[in-house]
């Protein structure tokens, strides 16, 4: 089930890429595993998954060893401060940055360890009340003070969309997303690519693709139905 599903998502990023004149390599599929048990992790990677999101830091450390080593991990989930420094220089890129505190804590960590870390900042671009994310007003100045901190590259943007029937709106939302990357560009600023927009999720990347997202974050859509409330 997690082949035929991957290869259905596949095609659907093959076309919603070809409607947007882009090319399908610009696209890198994650597939959210959060709650799933490893041996689902296995079969998406049989079937050619090599990248992972995980939103808890323990479920992801526990993960991490019953997995070939070829993986990269994306931290996809809202982060604590103290559980960075379980992280720091085994994840391929945290998607969560939402505070200037937080960033200083990778910061610090990857100093320490002598690595640098790809991050995103989190906008909350529909401004909902529930999530994370700084407001995209924040996000220029937030930006400019990550920065400057040693051991952190911004490769760019990440936002959680709202849940919708109807994927058409929110691309405004993906839209905005995408020019606030264009705006943060254009500032010239050391130390920040904006190579990266993390946006779309099962019920919404083919929008996403169009609209410019370089990563979806797809769980449901590959491994099926999460049990329970997990956000
Ligand atoms: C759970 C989660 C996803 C995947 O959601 P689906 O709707 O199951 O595809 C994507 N991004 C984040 C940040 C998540 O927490």
């Amino acid at each position: 089930m997690i082949r035929e599903n991957i290869a259905e998502t596949e095609e659907k990023i093959a076309e919603a890429c070809k409607r947007a004149g882009r090319d399908r390599s610009e696209v890198t599929l994650i597939a959210v595993s959060k709650t799933k048990p490893v041996e689902m992790l296995r079969e998406a990677y049989d079937a050619g998954a090599r990248d992972f999101g995980e939103n808890r830091v323990q479920e992801l450390m526990e993960k991490m060893p019953s997995m070939p080593e070829d993986v990269r991990w994306h931290m996809i989930g809202h982060l604590q401060r103290n559980k960075v420094k379980y992280i720091v220089g085994k994840v391929w890129m945290i998607h969560s940055v939402d505070s200037l505190e937080l960033a200083e804590e990778i910061s610090k960590e990857a100093v320490k360890r002598q690595v640098k870390v790809r991050i995103l900042l989190e906008v909350n671009v529909a401004e909902e009340e529930s999530k994370f994310g700084v407001t995209v007003q924040e996000a220029v100045s937030l930006a400019e003070a990550v920065a400057k901190l040693p051991g952190i590259q911004i490769e760019g943007l990440m936002t959680i969309a709202p849940y919708v029937e109807n994927q058409e709106e929110n691309r405004i939302h993906f839209r905005k997303l995408k020019q606030l990357s264009v705006d943060i560009y254009s500032k010239n600023i050391d130390n920040i690519s904006m190579n990266v927009l993390s946006m779309g999720m099962t019920g919404d990347y083919s929008v996403a693709v169009e609209e410019g997202a370089t990563c979806v974050r797809v769980g449901t859509g590959i491994f099926g139905e999460r049990k329970g409330m997990v956000v």
